[in-house]
């Protein structure tokens, strides 16, 4: 008789890093004997790799824990994990609310998770365990886990961990910890291993990617890691994000123009176009800085596309500060926007701010925001039409069959009709139409086309 596999199902919220953390959590359960499942339903190890940033995945994490209470219910050996930020950040609320969770892991204690759930199976202490403490962990910088990637055309590749800028708003220093850079021959190697994989492209991460460096005591920043990174062979494309405007110097630009496989994005969130509502926000550069480096960027980067957060509603935030946004959006025209409504987060310094701006009016805010930007979006995209641009083939278009879907180097998604499977290959395309989601084309030799 054969025994019966052990099944896991991760289910990831939030930005990159997160997505990539989940490839790591994949990895360790796959080292335990763990395969994939489809659903939770038909799995011994559900996890959910949660996020604190915004307040809407934290709410459908503590729904998603409802469906799981009656999963447990009628299945009390199954284990129930909830790892990333908010399990540093809200440990005590979930355990309060959920009580029948058997782990909390926090986003920089992978290393242990082996081992937790190992003790868990072989029914070790009851009531979920403890995020470690921030101050036990500041220097750790995980080697040498375990990662389970799907195969595919892209891989993402941490180069930093953690942030050390403490935005007003944001959880993320809190629950990922200080700046903590990897070695650059650890990464280097990484990113070979990828590359004998098979993988074409690959992305840099780190919450404050640009800083890569500062926290060591060697001689490299990250104009200097993404030349080594350029070198691997077999490597054709190269992203990095996210980048913080303090930290984007002029090398770095230099870097992104000269080197061949570096795609020519950059991710540079600005967040406000007013100087007083960055400086609560603790962003530490001013509009006008803002802008001298977005010019600089076109100047010295050609066709680079440049992409952006937003976010309407900061407290105290008033009518004639978000005006100064929507001009600043007028005057940059972002290639893409993620726009947000701020909402307070467990522990930041604007939780504790005067002056809310009422929800029904953050609304409005978000709606005059995302309005403009669609408009300018799809504006900059129509203007492409009749250009040949090089497009890396991810897949059939998830929406029409006899379709393909990839991006240009401008990490602009492009469908395309297609015959055969080009899947991770470079293809020669025509744009043919631009709209706010994206572009569509013909290829440009005509021979893959139906
Ligand atoms: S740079 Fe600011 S917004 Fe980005 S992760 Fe760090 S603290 Fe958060």
């Amino acid at each position: 008789m054969t025994e019966k596999r052990q099944r896991m199902f991760v289910h990831t919220y939030g930005c990159q890093m997160n997505v990539h953390d989940s490839e790591t959590i994949a990895g360790v359960l796959s080292e335990l004997g763990y395969e994939p499942a489809e659903r939770p339903e038909d799995a011994d190890v559900v996890v959910l790799n949660t996020c604190s940033v915004r307040d809407k995945p934290h709410r459908k994490v503590f729904s998603r824990l409802g469906e799981l209470r009656r999963l447990k219910e009628r299945r009390p050996e199954m284990l129930i994990v909830v790892s990333g930020c908010m399990a540093q950040i809200v440990s005590d609320e979930i355990k309060k609310r959920a009580p029948f969770v058997d782990l909390i892991v926090g986003p920089r204690e992978y290393a242990a998770l082996a081992e937790a759930v190992r003790a868990r199976q072989d029914g070790g202490e009851e009531g979920p365990s403890r995020p470690a403490e921030l101050l036990d962990l500041h220097r750790i910088v995980p080697e040498g886990l375990p990662e389970r990637r799907d195969a595919g055309v892209g891989a993402w590749v941490t180069a930093v961990y953690g942030c050390s800028n403490f935005c007003a708003y944001c959880v993320v220093p809190y629950a990922r910890g200080p700046e903590r850079s990897r070695l650059p021959e650890d990464i280097v190697d990484e990113v070979r291993r990828l590359a004998d994989a098979g993988f074409i492209e690959v992305t840099l991460l780190g919450q404050n990617v640009n800083a890569y460096g500062a926290d060591m005591d060697l001689d490299i920043d990250f104009a200097d890691l993404l030349a080594l990174v350029n070198d691997v062979a077999g490597i054709e494309r190269i992203r990095f994000t996210t980048s913080h405007p303090k930290d984007c110097s002029e090398k770095l630009l230099r870097a992104v123009a000269d080197l061949e496989n570096v795609c020519e994005h950059l991710h540079l969130p600005l967040q406000s176009g007013d100087d007083e509502v960055l400086g609560r926000m603790n962003r530490r550069y001013t509009l006008g800085e803002y802008l001298r480096l977005i010019d600089r960027a076109r100047e010295v980067i050609s066709g680079v596309a440049i992409t952006t957060d937003m976010i309407v509603g900061f407290p105290g935030e008033t009518p004639e500060q978000f005006e100064h946004t929507l001009q600043a959006m007028e005057r940059i025209r972002f290639d893409q926007a993620f726009m947000f409504k701020y909402n307070d987060r467990p522990g930041v310094a604007a939780a504790n701010m005067s002056d809310k701006v009422p929800e029904p009016e953050k609304q409005r805010r978000l709606e005059r925001l995302v309005g403009l930007q669609n408009e300018m979006g799809r504006a900059k995209n129509r203007a492409l039409a009749g250009q040949c641009v090089e497009v890396l083939v991810e897949g059939p278009d998830k929406r029409r069959t006899g379709r393909m879907q990839g991006r240009t180097r401008a990490n602009k998604l492009v469908v395309f009709p297609c015959r055969t499977s080009l899947k991770g290959s470079l293809v020669d395309v025509t744009i043919t139409g631009g709209y706010v989601w994206g572009l569509t084309g013909e290829p440009a030799d005509g021979a893959a086309a139906p």
